[in-house]
């Protein structure tokens, strides 16, 4: 994206000169006022659903036909977020291009129902590493390099070239952590100086604030949320918008407390109450008015479309009035897997699963299975209940065993399954071991002598050392070979592009074995014998299906993912079987 030479960034410095302490670098070709940029910044405390606020905003934005991009602005100095822990971190998003984010970039793309891209994200380990490149070659014409204006100019560097690259009406920016944080204080100082820079209209600040309702009380206090916005204040913003987080509708008495304390209009301090879906935000922001808020804030009005807007609210409330009808069906699915008490570390999973149970107007339980207690004389009774089950991606030797019982149990009872990357890789070694007979079938990533190595580190993973960035990730087309079932789900489709994150492969010598003993393949990288997608065919099993990919990264509310949706009916037929339903396969 970047020019990277002297005399390139010399040219993209605009006002800067080593006479002046204007310090102001944009990318070549960028347009002053043309890109409007809307921030987000949480005040009080983290938790507060900042990313689906942003993400719902710039929802209600797009659907006028506005050009968006988003950004999450992460403090830590991780490059990116693949080297973090989802139980502590929560699941770590994949995107088409492969790189590793938070999960907040899945909450975009479900949102605003497009792929992102690098672009779209920026941790402060990606602007240091960037300012210390930028200083071995020279750019700095022999400054000092500072925090400012050096390292916020990279920050505005970084929207602007968001701005430029996506042909943005508007680039929202989420800063992660909260105001008074130390590590997003130059994200913070960046924006003052972006919003200086730009002009008036150009940046509209919106702060997210928490109001507490003590128990005790029975009553909203305000106050933490005044001294949230005396903060932001202090830091030369000044909030154009604030919302207000409470688990109840915020009342008249507190609203109009933070509008003078924070002299913002009453018309802009709105109430971001609790819902019973994250669904219906886009349309709690609609009528509660803050898109025409950010609009008249930014002199948007004249690039709106509202036939555009008709049509995409119309279709949004067809799916929440989808999800949140009255179901009379239930279906249990078993999720299994190394975090089992934590939701955050299978986000997409979660999500794939309530866009498949309300396209199959159903009620869907996920039950968390915790596979280092399964045993094979216990999964009947750890399964009971279960409707059908996920195995879900996953690392390490930690539960495998259990996860290979569930999967055998799911096998021989007619379960409906789905294995998701190591839940495909553990079908292998499932099949390997109690249909093909290979005893001491395993993966070399949990026992790198085995007997039998089914899946094996994939050859190019072979030379790579170190962490971060470096497995096969990413979007990749899917070669579906007609008449399975996977090509079915698909659509009759013969190709499908989905997400990527592994280390491991079935080892392509045992393909043939496998095969012969009912396995099929029915999904392959092209120009590679990589295996990404297996099943049982119907007359063996009512649905048992695995992907080496993650298909839960790209189900989206509008465009579930048929894998998960033929799940979803498989298992209301295991439920219900005396009754007829709608059916994606066979
Ligand atoms: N650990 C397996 C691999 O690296 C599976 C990865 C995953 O489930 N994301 O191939």
């Amino acid at each position: 994206m970047r020019e990277d030479t002297p005399l390139d960034l010399l040219a993209s410095l605009g006002h800067s000169s080593p006479e002046t302490e204007f310090y102001s670098p944009y990318p070549q070709g960028y347009e002053k006022g043309r890109c409007k940029y809307v921030v987000v910044l949480g005040t009080v405390m983290s938790g507060l659903g900042k990313g689906i606020f942003s993400s719902s905003l710039a929802k209600i934005l797009k659907d006028k036909a506005l050009r968006v991009a988003p950004i999450k602005m992460e403090g830590y100095l991780n490059i990116d977020a693949g080297t973090l822990n989802p139980f502590r971190h929560g699941e770590v998003f994949v995107l088409d291009d492969g790189l590793e984010t938070d999960m907040d970039l899945g909450t975009y793309e479900r949102m605003l129902d497009e792929n992102l891209s690098r672009h779209n994200f920026v941790t402060s380990g990606q602007i240091f590493t960037r300012i210390l490149e930028h200083e071995r070659h020279g750019h700095y014409l022999g400054r000092d390099v500072q925090m400012i204006p050096h390292v916020t100019g990279e920050v505005k560097y970084t929207l602007r070239a968001l701005a430029l690259e996506t042909r943005a009406d508007l680039v929202f920016v989420e800063v992660g952590g909260t105001v008074g944080d130390y590590e997003n204080g130059y994200f913070i100082e960046a924006i003052r100086e972006l919003a200086y820079e730009e002009g008036e209209h150009s940046v509209g600040v919106v702060a997210l604030t928490y109001i507490v309702e003590p128990q005790a009380l029975g009553e909203q206090k305000s106050k933490a949320a005044q001294l949230g916005m005396r903060q932001l204040m202090q830091t030369g913003l000044h909030p154009h918008i604030i919302a207000c987080r409470c688990a109840a509708p915020v009342t008249d008495k507190v609203r109009q407390k933070i509008s003078m304390f924070s002299n913002v209009p009453l018309r802009r301090v709105f109430s971001m109450h609790d819902l019973p879906s994250i669904y219906l935000v886009p349309e709690m922001l609609r009528e509660a008015g803050l898109d025409r808020e950010v609009l008249t804030l930014l002199h948007l009005h004249e690039r709106v479309n509202q036939r555009a807007e008709d049509a995409a609210r119309a279709r949004w409330t067809r799916f929440v009035g989808q999800l949140l009808a009255e179901k009379e069906k239930t279906v249990i699915i078993g999720v299994t897997g190394k975090y089992a008490s934590l939701r955050d570390a299978y986000a997409s999973i979660d999500k794939a699963l309530e866009h498949a149970a309300a396209a199959a107007q159903c009620r869907l339980q996920v039950q968390w299975i915790d596979t280092t207690e399964i045993t094979p004389r216990n999964v009947a009774e750890m399964l009971k209940g279960c409707h059908g089950i996920i195995v879900p991606g996953g690392f390490g030797s930690r539960g495998a065993e259990g996860k290979i019982q569930c999967i055998r149990y799911a096998r021989e009872n007619h379960v409906p399954y789905l294995g998701i990357c190591l839940g495909f890789q553990m079908a292998v070694v499932e099949y390997a071991r109690h249909v093909c007979g290979l005893d001491g079938a395993n993966t070399t990533e949990i026992d790198p002598h085995c007997q039998h190595p089914v899946i094996d580190i994939l050859p190019e993973q072979k030379k790579i050392e170190g962490l971060g960035g470096n497995m096969r990730l990413g979007g990749k087309d899917v070669i579906l070979k007609s008449g399975t079932g996977i090509s079915h789900l698909y659509g009759d489709a013969t190709t499908v592009r989905l997400r990527f994150r592994h280390r491991y492969e079935v080892e392509p010598r045992y393909i043939e074995t496998l095969e012969r003993h009912g396995l099929v393949f029915g999904g392959h990288a092209p120009n590679q014998p990589i295996m990404q997608m297996l099943e049982l065919p119907a007359t063996v099993h009512p649905y048992f299906f695995a992907t080496q990919a993650h298909p839960c990264l790209t189900s989206r509310p509008l465009a579930p993912d048929p894998m998960f949706l033929g799940l979803v009916q498989a298992a209301l037929r295991r439920a219900y079987p005396q009754q007829a339903f709608a059916s994606l396969v066979g």
